[in-house]
């Protein structure tokens, strides 16, 4: 009865987060039918009436014009999608576990599972979450006791390296496509697949599963340790006298460094970077690595002391305690252009002064609610004005446009105290001086 009547593969997208939904929608605008499906029957509800449950530039538009095409549907039916499909994606989580730095894979093995159990037809598994190195050859024999008899199954991964807030162009015109563990029959189907950006010229990568998962959590570690790199510095910077803004400038010119995730501050966060170094970490150490876990562990404990730093500075600034101060806090989001708050280091402070009893107030452009179902207790501000009406101290905290376009001598006019702590090296700190702001940055002298 389910014959596939048009010649191209049927796709189905499990798990519809951050990376299923963009990935469910854009591969309808590349022309396929999708079904995306997911074991959130709120999530699938909220997809299937053409709304996006997360902030991402240009996602809803498309999802709006997928559905209309008739091309993109939604459902919580996993058996059924995975009879229909030819060509299985597995976008569901791995969160760091509870009780260690390994990544949880219960979703992806689950996903593995029903997807093999209710196969009908020959068909591709396309792992692309983010997953320790060893864990698509554990699936493979998963799904090999599993798949029913008379049925092929091929498994594979190729690792998505989409950014939150470049979503959709990511993963319309991504820089590389990673093809691990094809046979000829899988790559030319990936190929299909990925025909529009193999076509623009997107280099294709195709090697063994170890290495394709393996440069997923090898690209997310690099980014973290030049963020970390770029911070150890800045405190050399600072007992010295020198300024790490103009120096990371200085170093961006050289091509073989780049400017990019040279920014001194605050340091990464989000969904992604933390818990796949630390799984990255536990699993080199499983495999006898240790000095790459060593170098991955330094990553992590210079990342999260600047979270302790601009703590610090902030109960600097309020004369050693914040207790009963009043904290203004510009952004919540773990950074800008998305309203994801996973391992947020603003919010992270933001609660960490709550904790010492100052009254916290945030604002956010865009993760005011996702903030808010986290971090309860926090005030919320709906306009950077109310955040720093009446404050003694002001945190820049995630470097959204609105905030480097502020009005400094307008907002100093609206505090208790002008003081500001810029932990995104971002604001122009003479500007805000002349505003009359006592203004501290990260890495920064007087300048
Ligand atoms: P997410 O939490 O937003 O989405 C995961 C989804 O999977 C959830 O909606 C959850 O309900 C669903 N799910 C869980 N178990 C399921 C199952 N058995 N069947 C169907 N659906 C199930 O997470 P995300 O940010 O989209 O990340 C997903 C994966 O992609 C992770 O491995 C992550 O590391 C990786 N990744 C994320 C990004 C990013 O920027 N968010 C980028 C590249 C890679």
């Amino acid at each position: 009865a389910d014959v596939n009547a048009d010649a191209r593969p049927r796709i189905s997208v499990f798990g519809t987060g951050y990376l299923g939904a963009t990935h469910a929608v854009a591969m309808a605008e590349l022309g396929f039918e999708v079904v995306g499906v997911d074991t959130d029957a709120d999530k699938i509800a909220s997809l299937a009436l053409g709304k996006v449950p997360f902030y991402e530039p240009g996602l809803p538009e498309l999802l709006e014009k997928q559905l209309a095409s008739g091309r993109l549907t939604f459902s919580t039916d996993l058996a059924q999608a995975a009879a229909w499909g030819d060509v299985h994606f597995i976008c569901v989580g791995t969160p760091q576990e509870k009780t260690s730095h390994a990544a949880d894979l219960r979703f992806v093995r689950s996903a593995a599972t029903v997807i093999a159990e209710n196969l009908t037809k020959d068909a591709l598994i396309v792992g692309k979450s983010t997953v320790p190195v060893g864990t698509a050859a554990a699936l493979r024999e998963l799904v090999a006791t599993l798949v029913p008899a008379g049925v092929e199954a091929e498994l594979v991964w190729n690792p998505e390296f989409l950014r939150e807030g470049k979503a959709v162009e990511d993963t319309l015109h991504p820089d590389r496509i990673v093809l691990g563990g094809v046979t000829d029959r899988s790559e030319a189907l990936l190929r299909e697949v990925y025909a529009a950006p193999i076509a623009e010229g997107t280099p294709v990568v195709v090697c063994d599963l170890p290495t394709a998962e393996l440069v997923k959590v090898s690209a997310n570690a690099f980014l973290a340790t030049k963020i970390s790199f770029i911070n150890a510095i800045a405190s050399v910077c600072e007992a010295a006298g020198a300024d790490v803004t103009v120096l990371a400038d200085a170093l961006g010119h050289d091509v073989r460094i780049g400017r990019q995730f040279l920014n001194a501050g605050l340091g990464f966060g989000g969904g992604c970077l933390p818990k796949d170094i630390r799984a990255l970490m536990h699993r080199s150490n499983e495999l006898g690595a240790h000095r790459a876990a060593q170098l991955l562990q330094q990553v992590d404990e210079i990342n999260m002391g600047q979270r302790e730093r601009v703590i610090q500075m902030a109960m600097d600034a309020c004369g050693g305690s914040v207790l009963n101060r009043r904290v203004g806090v510009l952004g919540a989001a773990f950074k800008p252009e998305t309203d994801d708050v996973r391992d947020s280091p603003a919010l992270n402070v933001a609660a960490a002064l709550h904790l010492r009893g100052a009254q916290v107030t945030v604002f956010d452009p865009q993760a005011g609610d996702t903030a808010r179902r986290s971090f309860p207790t926090l005030s919320y501000a709906t306009s950077v004005d109310e955040a720093v009406e009446g404050t003694d101290v002001v945190l820049m905290l995630t470097e959204w446009d609105e905030f480097l376009v502020a009005d400094a001598a307008r907002l100093a006019a609206l505090t208790t105290v002008p003081r500001m702590i810029d932990a995104r090296g971002k604001l122009r700190p003479a500007q805000w001086r002349a505003a009359g702001w006592q203004f501290a940055g990260l890495g920064r002298t007087a300048a």
